[in-house]
């Protein structure tokens, strides 16, 4: 089965605005990217397929099972645009948070989670509070949150948008990574080079509709 798949997908907020009639494939493995400027409507689509608002038409799978169903929301991790953590916990306690809230048992959580912190680079600083974090810190802190279930597919919304150019960097090679786990990406930007460096297959998204889809190569010919 495909990882994501979606047929017209659409949501309209009742002011014209939203998604309109998306649809898409992406398969196992595949680093699929969203590219479009702001307001086109990449988070209302990825807001879709992990669950937080209803679609007004159209239908949507997660590994063939329906968007915004238990089943389907295992299977995903979610990295929002610009997530705001309680800033008085430590990163850590964030992290042991959300692991609790993805029903993810204590014994578990502590043998996961100091390796997931090495992984995205916190270490040692998962032990300071997320108020003296830097966007760079608070993005790889939101990356373990997506983490944490040990998701198939990963979305993420705008990941390096906020970042000065070395954190964006960083935080590209931390989804290279991730890819080369074999985890499937959805990658939401309005950075040609995210998309260059990291996907697959692009959908060019301008004003809830897809304009353009292909490998990034054809899809950047197009434009
Ligand atoms: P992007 O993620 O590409 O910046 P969004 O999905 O956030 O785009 O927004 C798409 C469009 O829908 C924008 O015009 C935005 O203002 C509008 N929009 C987003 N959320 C709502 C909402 N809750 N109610 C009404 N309009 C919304
Ligand atoms: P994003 O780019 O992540 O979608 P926004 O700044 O567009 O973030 O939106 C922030 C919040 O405001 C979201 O919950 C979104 O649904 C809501 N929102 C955005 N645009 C509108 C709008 N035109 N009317 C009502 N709510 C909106």
């Amino acid at each position: 089965a495909a990882a994501i798949h979606t047929q017209g997908l659409t949501k309209d907020y009742g002011n014209g605005r939203g998604c309109r009639s998306v649809t898409i494939t992406v398969k196992e493995g595949e680093a699929f990217g969203f590219l479009g400027p702001n307001g086109a409507g990449k988070s209302t689509f990825v807001k879709m397929l992990v669950g937080l608002i209803r679609p007004t038409g159209g239908e949507g799978s997660i590994f063939s099972e329906g968007i915004g169903t238990l089943e389907a929301k295992r299977l995903i991790g979610y990295l929002p645009e610009l997530y705001r953590y309680q800033e008085w916990l430590t990163g850590q306690e964030v992290v042991e948070l959300h692991a609790k809230l993805c029903g993810i048992g204590k014994l578990e959580a502590k043998r996961r989670i100091p390796q997931l912190l090495e992984e995205v680079g916190i270490g040692l600083r998962g032990r300071d509070r997320v108020k003296h974090y830097s966007k760079g810190m608070q993005q790889r802190l939101g990356l373990a949150c997506a983490l944490v279930s040990d998701p198939k597919i990963v979305f993420l919304d705008e990941p390096s948008s906020a970042l000065d150019p070395l954190g964006r960097n960083d935080v590209r090679q931390l989804l290279r990574g991730l890819k080369a786990q074999g985890k499937t990406l959805f990658l939401n930007s309005h950075l040609l080079e995210d998309v260059e460096v990291l996907c697959d297959r692009v959908a060019l998204l301008n004003n809830g509709q897809v304009l353009h889809s292909g490998s990034v190569a054809d899809v950047l010919q197009e434009k």
